[in-house]
């Protein structure tokens, strides 16, 4: 389905900026930002344009889309699968996207447990008998905290010259403010949730009683769910799509993750070592401890090697580093969270001396990198 298609055309004559469907995409965006689902599932998500932009928002976890059209769906699914990017460096959260072909006039028990629901441009699309529906599977059986509708506003319908019916040849029907209002208001009681009416793209100057172009409700549920145990467990939907984003929460990533982190810290500390010995020649008393000096190090990272007064040695070719020091060390310390855990994630992948007490580097390397 494309994006209200005729709708953009028509708002060629009033224009709206920025365009209309990403107004409506932005209020969702605002509202996440707002809120701060972990669970967000997307109803009607058609080309999946809302669910690429969700997948930056920080806070979501599990992000959904159903449609009742599979070939739309999948025309630009690919879009929601991780980028080599995601891998080379994973996230701290982790992210499931999973897309669903079916009709939400039918439950199906994956879209329960969601925080937020959203139905952009979703009902009007709906038939008599999927709309009488709608209700109870979106605010009966998902019950999710927070649900978005959204729904063309019919007395904006006579600004725009080329509308004779409604905005788009699939929709059933568009309401004027009070039908919406009326619908939202009764749907709400009746599943114990408030709603609050807003919209997006403002009348022109002088008309602002036809209301925004697209009116939108935000239903909050007003009690803490109940009732999950009796909820049916027969599928209904079937799963189009899913990827799972690589995540430093997944144990083999994030012990990649702290084997480079140790590493790379590891080599600036000795870098700064190897400068120290270039400066006092070969002093035993000198080289035996390493005492940087602030004036020598601008860096960040060297200002950290001076301020934790690292206790490391040079020691025949190797030198030695200290594992505290380098669980010290803020985005090492800020991976792995105990110094037990440091020790565990690297066992094996770094070599470290007999005692296990501190990671080695050869200097032979250094020598040759110089
Ligand atoms: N939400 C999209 C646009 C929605 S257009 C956006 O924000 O841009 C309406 C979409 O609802 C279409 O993709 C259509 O296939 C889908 N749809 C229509 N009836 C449906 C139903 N019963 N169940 C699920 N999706 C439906």
């Amino acid at each position: 389905m494309d994006k209200n298609f005729q709708e953009e055309e028509f708002t060629q004559i009033i224009k709206f900026t920025p365009p209309l469907h990403k107004q409506r995409h932005q209020f969702v965006k605002d509202l996440v930002e707002k809120y701060k689902p972990k669970k967000v599932a997307d109803l009607g998500c058609a080309d999946c344009s809302l669910l690429r932009m969700l997948k930056f928002c920080s806070c979501i976890e599990v992000l959904a889309g159903l449609d009742i059209c599979a070939s739309v769906m999948k025309e630009k699914m690919h879009t929601l699968s991780p980028l080599p990017v995601d891998y080379l460096q994973p996230s701290e959260r982790s992210l499931t996207v999973t897309l669903h072909h079916g009709s939400v006039a039918h439950k199906d028990p994956c879209m329960l447990g969601f925080d937020l629901v959203t139905c952009i441009e979703l009902i009007e699309h709906l038939e008599e008998s999927e709309l009488e529906k709608f209700p109870e599977v979106v605010f009966g059986f998902m019950a999710p905290s927070i649900v978005v509708i959204s729904t063309p506003n019919a007395e904006f319908n006579p600004l725009f010259p080329g509308v004779i019916v409604y905005r788009h040849p699939d929709h059933k029907f568009e309401w004027n403010q009070a039908q919406f209002q009326s619908w939202a208001l009764e749907t709400a009681r009746c599943y114990d949730y408030s709603v609050e009416f807003t919209g997006v793209g403002h009348p022109p100057t002088g008309m602002e009683k036809v209301g925004f172009c697209t009116q939108i409700g935000v239903f909050i549920r007003k009690c803490p769910q109940t009732g999950q145990s009796e909820k049916p467990t027969e599928a209904a939907y079937k799963t189009v799509f899913k990827a799972v984003y690589p995540s430093l929460k997944d144990e083999k990533y994030l012990q990649n993750a702290v084997i480079s982190e140790v590493i790379f810290t590891a080599q600036i500390i000795k870098h700064h070592i190897m400068l120290k010995r270039e400066e006092y020649g070969d002093d035993p008393e000198r080289k035996s401890k390493f005492q940087p000096s602030v004036n020598r190090f601008s860096d960040y990272l060297g200002k950290l090697v001076v301020e934790k007064n690292v206790e490391s040695f040079v020691s025949g070719n190797e030198v030695h580093i200290p594992l505290a020091t380098i669980f010290s060390f803020p985005k090492v310390n800020r991976l792995c969270g105990t110094f037990e855990k440091l020790c565990k994630l690297i066992a094996g992948k770094v070599t470290l001396s007999n005692d296990g007490s501190a990671v080695m580097l050869n200097i032979e390397h250094e020598n040759e990198e110089n």
